[in-house]
């Protein structure tokens, strides 16, 4: 018989994406303890919200209920909790989950989000003043299957005409880099930047502008799951690692987001204006370049 205590699938969904929105990757559910009041079996704790799972982390005893997920830093949808559990109401307009490592309770739930899902969701943004000044919206491009991803920080004049990141200068350099250097077609990586809007002038993404940004391209990362993230520049390490230290101290070393390596470098804007840098940045490449030879495909479950 059914136990009237158990939540349905789609309602406990709803609970897994809510707390995700808000940022919590791991939920346990407690032992009774001996001598605690009876009704306390069940009931879920949460703990300090981790920025990721990590499957180098040890698993946590088998009478805990385990659930953990590669997780952006989602809008938070504080208007948006699911109704009470038990009772019935309309699914809360949560933004869709993003990818999740395979075989987690979350991923039998929800399925991956899509680049088209997070595209919708940023629609015709105004989350910062930069729509102000902007002609089109760069979301980003190519292979939305990818095992490549560049970031970059923010579209410049060319690509606010063309809605595609990295066409000008620095992009054609960029493009060199990956099919004369890597030797891999463009449009088989996938390319995007932190921001989706010009700024005035170029000038440097500000922190509100970020703020507002970042969700999209985390969620980016998230739905492509490439197997190597190569962060071009400093706006991209800082924003995505969270890390200020100097792109000398950073460059050519291997970091990781949400599980996935990643891969420091020089921005092609950069090096236009510093060309001795180009052999630096060619090591970094070739980093990226043996990881890909030597490390396993990804699995077509993932
Ligand atoms: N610089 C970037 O960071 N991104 C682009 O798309 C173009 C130039």
């Amino acid at each position: 018989m059914d136990d009237p205590e158990r939540l349905p699938l789609d309602e406990l969904a709803d609970w897994l994406r809510y707390y995700r929105a808000l940022g919590f990757t791991h939920l346990y559910r407690r032992r009774p303890q001996p001598g605690a009041a009876s009704g306390s079996e069940g009931t879920l704790s949460i703990p300090v919200p981790e920025a990721r799972a990590d499957s180098s982390q040890p698993l946590p005893p088998a009478n805990q209920l385990y659930l953990s997920a590669a997780l952006p830093t989602a809008a938070i949808a504080r208007e948006a909790a699911p109704a009470k559990p038990g009772t019935s109401s309309p699914p809360p307009a949560l933004p869709t989950r993003p990818a999740a490592r395979a075989g987690t309770l979350f991923d039998s739930v929800a399925p991956r989000e899509t680049l088209e899902q997070i595209r919708a969701d940023l629609g015709d943004c105004r989350r910062c003043k930069l729509w102000k000044g902007r002609k089109t919206i760069v979301f980003g491009s190519g292979n939305p299957k990818a095992e490549l991803l560049f970031v970059g920080e923010g579209p410049g004049a060319d690509e606010d005409e063309q809605g595609l990141p990295f066409v000008g200068r620095a992009g054609q350099l960029l493009t060199q880099m990956i099919e004369k250097g890597l030797k891999i077609p463009r449009p088989d990586v996938y390319i995007c930047n932190i921001i989706k809007c010009r700024p005035p002038e170029n000038r440097k993404p500000e922190k509100d502008e970020i703020a507002a940004c970042r969700q999209f391209v985390e969620r980016q990362i998230d739905a492509v799951r490439p197997r190597v993230i190569v962060a071009l520049g400093a706006t991209a390490v800082e924003t995505i690692l969270g890390k200020n230290q100097s792109m000398g101290s950073l460059r050519g070393q291997w970091h990781e987001f949400h599980g996935i390596p990643l891969m420091v470098t020089y921005h092609p804007a950069y090096l236009l204006r510093d060309p001795n840098r180009k052999p630096e940045a060619w090591a970094d490449l070739k980093k990226v370049l043996a990881f890909l030879h030597d490390s396993p495909t990804r699995s077509a479950s993932e």
